[in-house]
Order: C-alpha cells, then structure tokens, then sequence
C-alpha cells in the first residue's frame, strides 16, 4: 500500500526522535537546563520496530533517527537494526556529530546507511558560542570518521542566523571543494520561543545565504535532486560536494512534504511546523501494537495540514522535544 495524505501528497518518510536530551545547547534549539535522563515512557526499541512494522505495511521507505541527540541514546544500534529488520533499506542519522568517532562502527554493523551531522560554523569559537559550550574538535572527528568509513552522502547542516555564524557562510562552502560534502543552510525557524523581534532581526533568508556564496565562488551550477528532499542543491564550479538550500520559511515546501514525525514521548506529529500532536502512547501497549499502529499513522496522515505556520509564535514544545 502506497499511503497518501488528503492533499494526495504521498507520505513515505518516518522521522523518529529517540530521546529529548542532549549534550549540546544550541541557541536555536535547546532551552538551557533539561534533564540529563529519559522520562518514563520514552520510546523503546520495541516502540521502535512495532513502529516501522505499520510504516512499512504503508509504504513507507525511509526511516531517520534524530531528537534530542540520537547519540546518547544507548539503544541506537538496536533502533537502526529494528527499522532494517522490519524492511527499510534507507536508514540515517541526524547527530551533532559528537560521539559519531566512538559509535560509528555499532551503528553501521546495525545497518546504519547515511548521516547528517549538524556543523553550524568552522571557526571553533563561533561553534562554541551557539553550541553553548560545543567543542568543534570532537564533531570534526566525526565526520572524518563518516568519511573514512565510506558513508554517503555525507550531509552537514548550518542554521543561519544573522550576527551569530552568517560570517561562517563562505568558509562552510570551501569545505565541498575537495571533500564529498553536502553542505546544506537551513533558515532559522522561529522553533524555539526566541522573542519576535530578536528572532526577526537574526533571520536569514536563504537567498542571501546563496548570494554571498555566488559572490565569493561565482554562480553555482544545479544537481539534479529528488522533489521530496526540502533541499535544491547545487555545486560550485569543480566541486567535490555540493551546497544546498533548505527555506522552510521563505519558500515552503508543504506541498512536497512526505514526512510524519513520532516524538520520543509517542506523540505523532503530522506537520513539524503546527502545534497539532496525536498521543498515539496506547497504541504501543495494545495487544497487537503493528495493527493499532497502522490505525493511528492512518489518523495523522489525515490530519496532516496543507502547510506548516512559519511565522513567529508562542509554541507549546520546541526543536529539541519534536526532532528536526
Ligand atoms: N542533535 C541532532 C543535530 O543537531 O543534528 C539532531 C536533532 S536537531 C533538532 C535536528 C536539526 O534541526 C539540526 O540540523 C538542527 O540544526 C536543526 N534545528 C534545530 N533548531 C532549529 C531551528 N530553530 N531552525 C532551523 N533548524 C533547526
Ligand atoms: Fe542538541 Fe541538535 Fe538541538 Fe543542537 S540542534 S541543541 S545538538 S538537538
């Protein structure tokens, strides 16, 4: 079965956020001060593959951990072999990259095909200052390690925001000239209940982020890339990688969307961009959790919105609780 959503947009890819914690402290993501353990009820590998299981049944065809940090999450390696168990061939990781040196081989033995590692700068300073304390060493490590192991592609993100890391904009780009890296700009969403003006003042647009680019490289040549991705990419003439651009909020891609989200505490989120959660937790306990499931993905396909709020508002749970 191929599942469509009520605007006939066709969902085929699961984000999982596998814990609320992290070791980082984003300024764009993370309020300061969440708790260094799992709450109860936070999703397990059973909820995982029971999870999948439905997906799959639905068509789905790609199955990505995030969070939080999926890293520090000890159980990862049995979450990737559930997802390839139940059927996924397309199984990745979004991580800051910091215990990706120590974990890598777990997690590709489990089955691990593809990761994003999130690199918002390359001046350790500047890294440091929106991580909240991040050292940029340890995340170098990782993605050296992602390369040596063969992974592909290999895709880093940066949020821009203006007066924070616009200036690392250029020096991120440098890095696709002679490394298979897929750089890609994400335009700071107003996810984290920043005050209005002071996010207003620090949004970027996406075009200017690529203007400073064709200004300093010349214009960048298009790569062919799939409808559904929320990035356009391109490549800088001669490149080994390639640098993208993801504008959720100055050129939405609702219409694409093929995504459905679980959050680490089982609610299904249909849309990253509105409040709406279904609390599908009884699903999970039912006798025959695959079969609820399938009810309760079939509810937030329905429920999906036409289009996401981009606009800045009071939300009720930020970045870190939803995974990106
Ligand atoms: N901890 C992992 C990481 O940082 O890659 C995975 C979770 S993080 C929430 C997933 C992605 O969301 C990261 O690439 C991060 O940069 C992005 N993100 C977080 N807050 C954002 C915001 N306010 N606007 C745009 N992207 C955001
Ligand atoms: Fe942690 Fe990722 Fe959020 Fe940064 S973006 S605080 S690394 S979850």
């Amino acid at each position: 079965m191929k599942l469509t959503d009520r605007y006939g947009r066709r969902i085929k890819d699961l984000r999982i956020s596998v814990t609320p914690r992290c070791n980082f402290h984003c300024v764009y993501c993370h309020p300061l001060g969440l708790e260094m353990t799992d709450p109860p009820g936070t999703v397990s590998v059973a909820d995982v593959a029971h999870f999948v299981q439905a997906g799959v049944i639905l068509g789905a065809e790609s199955v990505r951990f995030t969070g939080g940090e999926p890293l520090v999450r000890k159980e990862l390696p049995e979450m990737i072999a559930a997802a390839r168990e139940a059927g996924v061939e397309d199984v990745a990781v979004t991580t800051n990259g910091t215990l990706l040196r120590r974990r890598l081989p777990e997690l590709m033995e489990a089955g691990l095909r593809r990761v994003n590692i999130s690199l918002d700068a390359r001046d350790p300073e500047v890294f440091r200052r929106l991580t909240r304390g991040g050292d940029i060493r340890q995340v170098w490590e990782g993605i050296e390690a992602a390369l040596a192991a063969g992974l592909h592609p290999v895709k880093l993100n940066a949020v821009v925001i203006r007066g924070e890391n616009d200036g690392e904009v250029v020096p991120l780009a440098e890095l696709t000239l002679e490394r298979p890296l897929h750089m890609r700009y994400i335009e700071y969403m107003h996810l984290n209940n920043a005050p209005f003006e002071e996010y207003r003042a620090q949004f970027v647009p996406g075009a200017e982020t690529r203007r400073r680019i064709e200004e300093a490289f010349g214009p960048l040549e298009p790569v062919d890339t799939d409808p559904s991705a929320p990035a356009r990419a391109f490549r800088i003439p001669g490149a080994l990688g390639t640098v993208g651009f993801i504008n959720p909020v100055s050129e939405p891609f609702c219409s694409n969307c093929s995504r459905l989200r679980l959050t680490s505490d089982k609610k299904l989120r249909p849309c990253l961009l509105t409040e709406l959660e279904l609390d599908i937790a009884p699903a999970f306990d039912a006798e025959d959790p695959v079969e609820a499931l399938l009810d309760a993905i079939l509810g937030g396909a329905d429920q999906k919105p036409a289009f996401g709020n981009t606009l800045p508002t009071r939300r009720q749970r930020v970045m870190l609780g939803i995974g990106g």
